[in-house]
């Protein structure tokens, strides 16, 4: 079959590519496990399940570009609830051990407790459970931690980039209040949820000063908190190399205070560094997306809000697998698709960033794409 150019989701994003995967007539990969071009397996899926917030990070969905005049995706769109596991079945036969629900935020996904219900009776290849786990920027989790955990989520991670309320509210930019995400992530604990992570951007100059209040405050309570560099991803975040803190000086940063000693990661391939408390009072960990590039191991595939898969997160191309679902493919002809898109995949932006060879390629918005 030939490869058909697909309308494109919108003006703003008319720069960015998209075609239907070619469904090869030979069955590509007899056991089900697939390699890229590097050799890298496909172990981890993000799944978008909204490109709406209800927060307007200006690192992520800066006002100005996500106004009320943004064309967002109408429902009709979105893959529904069976489509996404469907393909999440398929991707499980290729390897997938790992589903992370993003967006958007997540929370803001009618019935998303339904759709969890669904993943987490999914086993992975080998019978196991499922790692199945969703980012959240917290603003509902008073409203909702209790049926997630009851829906069968492993596990949970809340984004806060401080703890000041002036700082937070001008990072989120919709003035909501700091108390209410930690008393969100206070409801994920009371709801039962074990090994919660928090996540904060670090954006020099606009909340470098809530390192220190962020590393002490979740001493000792058993979350993880982990330090995002701020990332180039998508056109509209004004990215500019002297608003990002490299990692190296926030470990520094907080050595100072409380000691620190870096330990193995979790499993091969793991997005965050390690590093604990010399005092055994917790651990943290720092993703370096642009100082320390961990495209070597990058076992992640993404599947946007309307079921295009993308291999990295500053992808200029989907791959349509929702055209494939809709004009009645089966399981093994979509199951091939996927097969093909990754052993073709090539990715490593974040080893590349500067090239000249990434020169004027339109990346597709974090939010869309899921991040
Ligand atoms: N709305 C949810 C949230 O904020 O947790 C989930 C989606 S959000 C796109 C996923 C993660 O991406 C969040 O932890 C957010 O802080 C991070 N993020 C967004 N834009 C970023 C950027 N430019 N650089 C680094 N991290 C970013
Ligand atoms: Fe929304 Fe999350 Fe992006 Fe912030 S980072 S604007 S909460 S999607
Ligand atoms: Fe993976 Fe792309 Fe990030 Fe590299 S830049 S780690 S390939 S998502």
């Amino acid at each position: 079959m030939s490869e058909r150019v697909i309308p494109l989701i919108d003006e703003r994003q008319r720069k960015i590519g998209s075609h239907v995967p070619v469904v090869p007539a030979q069955l590509l990969s007899p056991d089900g496990l697939l390699a890229d071009q590097r050799g890298r397996a496909l172990h981890d899926l993000r799944i978008s399940v909204t490109d709406r917030c209800n927060f307007r990070c200006t690192y992520c969905m800066p006002k100005e570009v996500f106004d009320k005049d943004y064309p967002y995706l109408a429902h009709g769109d979105l893959l529904n609830f069976e489509e996404i596991t469907r393909l999440a079945k398929i991707y499980i036969e290729h390897g997938v051990e790992k589903i992370r629900l993003t967006g958007g935020e997540p929370l803001l996904r009618k019935h998303i407790e339904s759709l969890i219900e669904m993943l987490a009776s999914l086993k992975t290849r080998t019978g196991q459970a499922l790692d199945l786990t969703l980012t959240t920027n917290g603003s509902l989790l008073r409203k909702k931690a209790k049926a997630l955990k009851d829906a069968g989520l492993s596990r949970l991670t809340v984004s806060l980039d401080g703890l000041d309320d002036e700082i937070f509210r001008k990072m989120n930019d919709v003035d909501f209040p700091v108390t209410d995400v930690l008393d969100g992530i206070e409801a994920t604990r009371e709801a039962g949820f074990e090994n919660i992570k928090v996540n904060m951007v670090v954006k020099k100059g606009c909340n470098d000063q809530e390192i220190i209040p962020m590393a002490r405050y979740f001493k000792n309570t058993g979350v993880t908190l982990r330090f995002i560099e701020f990332m180039d991803v998508g056109a509209s975040n004004g990215w500019n190399m002297s608003e990002v803190l490299p990692s190296a000086d926030v470990i520094k940063k907080i050595h100072e205070v409380f000691p620190l000693t870096n330990i193995d990661p979790n499993y091969p391939g793991e997005v965050a560094k390690r590093w604990k408390y010399v005092d055994g009072s917790g651990e943290v960990g720092v993703i370096s997306s642009v100082t320390q590039a961990f495209c070597k191991d990058c076992s992640r595939a993404r599947l946007s809000t309307e079921g295009k898969m993308y291999l990295c997160l500053f992808a200029t191309e989907g791959h349509d697998l929702k055209a494939l679902l809709r004009e009645g493919r089966t399981d093994l002809e979509i199951s091939n698709a996927i097969a093909q898109v990754w052993s073709q995949r090539s990715d490593r932006y974040s080893e590349l960033r500067g090239s000249p060879e990434l020169a004027n390629k339109a990346k597709v918005e974090m939010s869309y794409i899921g991040g």
